[in-house]
């Protein structure tokens, strides 16, 4: 088999498409190609302060060709996640003001710090005015009952040169070592967000490449939901014990030679690649 004999696409946004406001080399050329070919194509982000409309539109205004449908982002499925494992119900949301406006257009209430003790659900996303009563509220919350939920577990959100912020994982630790639970989690490396993306991409898991940087949530969850994986790794990553891609490439124009030059895959499963 072939890149291009896959049907279907899904590409991570942050340190695989883009860095902050970056596009990152090869990755408006890699997706051009894909439309070309007739490949289809979600990109899916644990971002927990954006909703797909926000995050099509910085695509576009990249210069890469994107609609909201083709945008799954961890956040677009909070709500529904919440309502579906435990009803509509009082949320205590730790996390952006887009975070809030989400649950309760799902048709939560969304209960101030303030009140933590009407939370059924306790819900972390990233937030960048997290404090200590935000931490004390949540974490008192889940300790008395409430259950507790992440947007994901991703330590970092990596910007330009090298800097980044502290992912919405670092948040929910600090609500997880402080009440003792451990938190479900709705995206990456989870099943829930993969299962959408593959009903976006209208094809079978073994029909359709996962694209991203980091083992730990792209690969890894790629790898459970029956995909193709790539991994996109500057040449001095380190590997993680039991997380395998099937294809190592260092930036998304390595990607798109392989696509173009159309080596096999099943050749190119071993470990590390060949290439750089
Ligand atoms: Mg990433």
């Amino acid at each position: 088999m072939r890149l291009a004999d896959l049907s279907g696409f899904a590409l991570d946004l942050d340190g695989c498409v883009w860095a902050g406001d970056l596009l990152l080399p090869g990755a408006r050329a890699l997706l051009a190609a894909l439309r070309r070919r007739g490949k289809r194509v979600v990109f899916l982000t644990n971002n927990s302060r954006e909703l797909p409309r926000s995050v099509a539109r910085k695509l576009n205004r990249l210069g890469v060709a994107a609609s909201p449908r083709e945008v799954v982002t961890a956040l677009d499925l909070l709500g529904d996640e919440i309502a579906r494992r435990f009803g509509l119900t009082a949320v205590l949301a730790v996390g952006a003001g887009e975070m809030a406006r989400a649950l309760a257009a799902c048709g939560h209430r969304v209960v101030p710090s303030a009140r933590w003790r009407e939370a059924r659900v306790v819900a972390v996303g990233n937030d960048p005015t997290f404090d200590y009563a935000k931490l004390k509220a949540a974490s008192q919350a889940v300790a008395r009952g409430a259950a507790f939920v992440t947007v994901n577990l991703d330590p970092r959100l990596p910007l330009e040169k090298g800097e980044f912020d502290p992912g919405a994982g670092a948040l929910a630790e600090a609500v997880a070592v402080a009440s003792g639970v451990r938190p479900l989690v709705i995206g990456k490396p989870e099943p829930p967000i993969f299962k959408t993306a593959l009903q976006r991409l209208g094809c079978r898991p073994r029909e359709a490449a996962m694209v991203g940087d980091s083992l730990r949530s792209d690969i890894r969850g790629g790898r459970a939901a029956g995909m193709f994986t790539v991994w996109v790794a500057p040449p001095r990553s380190k590997t993680q014990a039991g997380i395998r891609p099937h294809l190592r490439v260092a930036s998304l124009t390595e990607l798109h030679a392989l696509l173009e030059e159309g080596v096999s895959i099943r050749r190119r499963r071993q470990f590390p690649s060949t290439r750089g």
